[in-house]
């Protein structure tokens, strides 16, 4: 007879709350407490998904007094237990310049927890208030861009991309000057840690290489442990560092997302997605898709990413390399020839995401080229990503099925149905059903995604009425982002008209 298992739920006074990254030194941070609002904070949503991660008791979340409670503390208001609020310190290259001192301007860690299944959550509040980083800035976020984030980082935790996570969202009448004036809120997000490639090159630019080694053992220790018995453990941890941002590209290409501002200090030594601004996932495909309008020049457009994922790979060897070899020289040797793995991670971890979504099993010598002359005439009739590669799902190899559903998303039809025939005879190589290949297509080609439009009605609602009943619709939407959700399908097509005016930019 087995015993039942017991999992411990906590509510907020209980849950077990420390920081391990103080124990490195105030090298590595600045104490500081966040600023609560000065009108009053009101919980705006709640995630129950990410509270399981903290092990928290749903009652906590169900009672409206409770949620009073939860307002307080994710407003800075009330210090949990335990906590010992930090901002993190860190440098980056912004647009491809060394900016040497960034840090957490306006985020501030409260603390981490180990959960049940001894997964590490740090609990980080975004908008919280001036820190010694805030440089210009008034350390507040906008409630516009709190959505933003609070809804795109779940749906790509629920696309299986690896990304933060976001635990809620409280806001407040409090006014926020941004080219406008907006009511200002703090975001509650997670992350097993926040360290970013720019936590180390601010120890490098500064000379500071003693730092360097203590910050990468302490990632190292916490976050890579099965690296701690190799030989060289830091040429073995760039490595991994590089496959997973690898990995992390070629899953945004995969699903046409942009994040808009891949700075330095925006990218995850974990290999999350972190820092949402102005991302967007594209609509009509185009490589040159620009969703941030302060990126004039495209540096971070979509098809700009993996390139860029690259260029800061280089920017945080650069910062290791006290770490690789004493020997100057060959410690470049050695980055250079982990760098030079990086093509050969993307392209493999790309070419098995666009399998996939074209149903393919095996991997054939033309497969690369029958994906790039897809892409080419999607290009060419500005095909919306999202709805092609579903409508894709529910190809027929069969020769009196019509695939008309696919075939009247382009304009060309003659060469969609050249390239269609050329897919049919494809998959009749490897014997594909149509109906099992359909199935497994649309577990990786999702139904929803989070378009612009889709936020913007939620934060207009939210603005404008108090309303915020639209986050929750659209959360739970995007929590199943591959199924078929009838009550919802307005949601799977094309955006409206409107779509085209909104702007997103880093202001924020
Ligand atoms: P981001 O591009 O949003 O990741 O921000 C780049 C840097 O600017 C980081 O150091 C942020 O903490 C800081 N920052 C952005 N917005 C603000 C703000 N409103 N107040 C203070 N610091 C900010
Ligand atoms: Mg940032």
């Amino acid at each position: 007879m087995y015993t039942h298992i017991q999992i411990m739920k906590h509510t907020l006074s209980t849950l077990p709350l420390s920081n391990s990254f103080v124990s490195l030194g105030d090298s590595f941070f600045s104490r500081v407490y966040p600023t609560p609002f000065e009108t009053p904070a009101v919980l705006i949503h709640f995630n129950t998904h990410a509270a399981e991660l903290l092990d928290l008791d749903p009652a906590i979340y169900s009672d409206s007094k409770l949620a009073m409670d939860l307002a307080t503390i994710f407003s800075g208001k009330k210090t949990l237990p335990g906590s010992e609020p930090i901002a993190m310190l860190y440098a980056g290259h912004q647009f491809g310049h060394y900016v040497p001192q960034l840090g957490d301007g306006r985020a501030i860690i409260l603390g981490e927890t180990i959960n049940q299944r001894g997964e590490r959550w740090e609990i980080q509040l975004k908008g919280s208030g001036l820190t010694p980083y805030s440089r210009d800035g008034d350390g507040r976020a906008v409630l516009r861009s709190t959505i933003r984030e609070y809804l795109c980082s779940e749906a790509m935790h629920a696309m299986g991309i690896p990304t933060t996570r976001a635990l809620c969202i409280v806001g407040s009448a409090d006014p926020v000057y941004r080219e406008r004036i907006e009511p200002g809120a703090m975001l509650t997000r997670l992350a097993p840690s926040h360290v970013r490639f720019g936590s180390f090159e601010v120890f490098y630019y500064r000379n500071q290489f003693e730092h360097i080694r203590k910050l990468a053992d302490f990632v190292i220790e916490h976050h890579y442990p099965q690296l701690l018995n190799e030989q060289n453990r830091y040429a073995a941890w760039l490595e991994c560092i590089i496959a997973r941002t690898a990995s992390l590209i070629a899953q945004w290409q995969a699903v046409g997302f942009s994040h808009g501002v891949m700075n330095s200090d925006n990218m995850s030594v974990l290999g999350l997605t972190i820092d949402y601004g102005p991302y967007g996932f594209m609509e009509a495909y185009d490589p040159g898709y620009i969703c941030n309008h302060s990126d004039h020049h495209g540096r971070y457009a979509y098809g700009q990413q993996p390139d860029i994922g690259l260029f800061n790979l280089s920017c945080f060897a650069q910062a290791i390399l006290p770490l690789l070899s004493e020997e100057p020289e060959q410690a470049v040797e050695i980055a250079k020839d982990k760098l030079a793995q990086y093509y050969s991670f993307y392209i493999e971890q790309y070419a098995l995401r666009m399998r996939a979504k074209l149903g393919l099993q095996d991997s054939h010598g033309g497969d690369e080229q029958l994906v790039k002359d897809l892409f080419a005439l999607m290009a060419d009739d500005k095909v919306d990503f999202t709805i092609l590669f579903r409508r894709l799902s529910e190809f027929s190899t069969h020769d009196n099925v019509n695939n008309n559903i696919v075939r009247d998303l382009f304009v060309q039809r003659e060469a969609f149905d050249q390239w269609a025939d050329r897919y049919k005879a494809r998959l009749l190589t490897e014997s594909s059903l149509d109906e099992a290949r359909s199935k497994t297509m649309k577990q990786v080609n999702p139904k929803y995604i989070l378009r612009n439009y889709m936020a913007e009605i939620a934060i207009r609602k939210a603005e404008d009425e108090n309303d915020y009943s639209e986050i929750g619709r659209l959360l739970d939407l995007l929590h199943n982002p591959f199924d078929e959700q009838p009550e919802h399908e307005h949601y799977a097509g094309f955006p409206p008209d409107w779509a085209g005016s909104i702007s997103v930019s880093c202001s924020s």
